[in-house]
């Protein structure tokens, strides 16, 4: 016998009726953007390596260990292989696009939202997956657009918290944090790289080499034993500029001003190279281990670095499959879909047809229908109706020829003759 085939590890299948509250938190989603005036769009799913490497950064977690990357085949013997990437994260291609069109031309601040799958070879476990979904946002423009006003992170911050309200998701946090300029972080990590010259020895062989490459990357670390450490560096927020201390605190200003409530958190630097100023959490008790709900913040010079023109930007990223995990636990949702209104049970194979028929007026007139078969006897249609509709609708010889149809209600269990005619508004009620 031959192995049976599964999803590889790390990926899985979404099924019905799981696929309605995707569906339903997409819509929400897509609604509330809308409102704040933010247009979709949709990048490849692979680009080219080197687009991670120069923006992600070569030593993050996600670019030296999670990404699927690979060799193309080169298109003529004298070319060289190109290396493609499976995208680990969106925002990346999202400026890249932006260049790539010079959006930056319009003298328009962008608004931009994309829903899709990333990828990241990540240990797989509840809320962690290689394939997983986001929902993001970038706002993304020339400084002439007022792309770097601290307006700009407090209506980021003040969308998500009305989005995750919409959403339903109760008891969520934001902690908030700024990682300052290019230069106070070039600063904060020359005092980090002194403060952790005695300390690294004692500290896991990943925070080691991070001390001398990328020494931000260690308040990344999550290994227990290397927290205490941690707690003794210096903090970012000794490093700010005053410029940055200053955009710092009108991004609060706002924020208070819309009752957004969030906590500082000094560690808060996230995982990608990229941040600049204001970086964010939502996170959420419910998820357990995996309690990050989504995050982001401001890559002011980003688009520079992947050779673009000047172009500051704030985004974020939400895991949809921790929104769903939220939801589900929370037990705020149908885990069901609705029934179907009606269920057509034709009595005899000849029928067949007309059912299709009686179906197809239903359906046009904007119901929702499943169509039996006549092969069924009437209990076995009874049974599979009731599983799944509100009322059965018997199509028979003489309810052809009369235009009399019957309809049994599941709930009060009441029978009724109603015209053809006047079947789709009395199913509609
Ligand atoms: P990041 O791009 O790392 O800032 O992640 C943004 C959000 O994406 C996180 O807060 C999570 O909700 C979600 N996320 C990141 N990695 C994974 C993963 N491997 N599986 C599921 N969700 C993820």
């Amino acid at each position: 016998m031959s192995q049976t085939l599964k999803a590889v590890r790390g990926t899985r299948d979404l099924l019905p009726p799981e696929t309605a509250l995707w569906n339903r938190i997409e819509a929400t989603a897509r609604a509330v953007f809308a409102r704040y005036n933010f247009g979709e769009i949709r990048t490849p799913i692979f680009e080219d390596t080197s687009l991670f490497a120069r923006s992600v950064g070569e030593e993050t977690d996600i670019v030296s260990k999670e990404m699927y990357t690979w060799e193309d085949r080169a298109r003529a013997q004298s070319e060289k292989a190109q290396s493609l990437t499976l995208r680990p994260e969106n925002t990346a291609g999202v400026v890249r696009a932006y260049i790539e069109h010079k959006l930056g031309e319009t003298g328009q601040l962008q608004k931009l939202y994309y829903i899709g799958p990333q990828f990241r070879r990540e240990r797989p476990q509840k809320g962690r997956y290689r394939q997983f979904w986001q929902i993001g946002a970038e706002v993304i423009g020339p400084p002439s657009a007022g792309s770097e006003s601290p307006l700009r992170d407090a209506e980021v911050l003040e969308m998500l918290a009305t989005l995750l309200d919409e959403l339903g998701i109760t008891g969520w946090t934001l902690e908030l944090n700024s990682v300052g300029s290019a230069a106070d972080r070039a600063r904060y990590n020359e005092v980090l790289r002194a403060a952790l010259i005695p300390l690294a020895p004692k500290m896991c062989a990943d925070c080691r080499r991070r001390a001398v490459t990328n020494p931000l990357r260690v308040l990344d670390c999550k290994i227990p034993e290397d927290q205490p450490v941690i707690e003794l560096l210096p903090k970012i927020g000794d490093s700010l500029d005053e410029d940055s201390k200053k955009h710092f605190a009108a991004v609060i200003v706002a924020l208070d001003a819309a009752g957004v409530p969030y906590t500082l958190n000094s560690r808060l630097v996230r995982g990608l190279d990229y941040y600049t100023r204001t970086t964010f959490e939502f996170a959420h008790g419910g998820l357990g281990a995996q309690n990050a709900l989504l995050g982001g913040g401001r890559y002011d010079g980003l688009s520079e670095a992947i050779g673009g023109p000047k172009a500051p930007g704030i985004g974020f990223a939400m895991g949809l499959d921790r929104l769903v995990l939220t939801l589900q636990g929370a037990d705020q949702v149908q885990k069901a879909a609705p029934p179907k209104v009606a269920y057509i049970a034709p009595l005899g194979e000849n029928l067949n047809a007309a059912a299709l028929v009686l179906a197809r007026e239903l359906r046009r007139a904007g119901l929702s229908v499943e169509l039996g078969d006549g092969s069924f006897r009437l209990k076995k249609s009874f049974e599979a109706a009731d599983k799944i509709a509100r009322r059965i609708v018997i199509l028979g010889e003489d309810e052809l020829q009369s235009g009399i149809l019957t309809v049994k209600d599941f709930a009060t269990g009441i029978q009724t003759k109603v015209p053809r005619a006047e079947l789709a508004a009395f199913l509609a009620r």
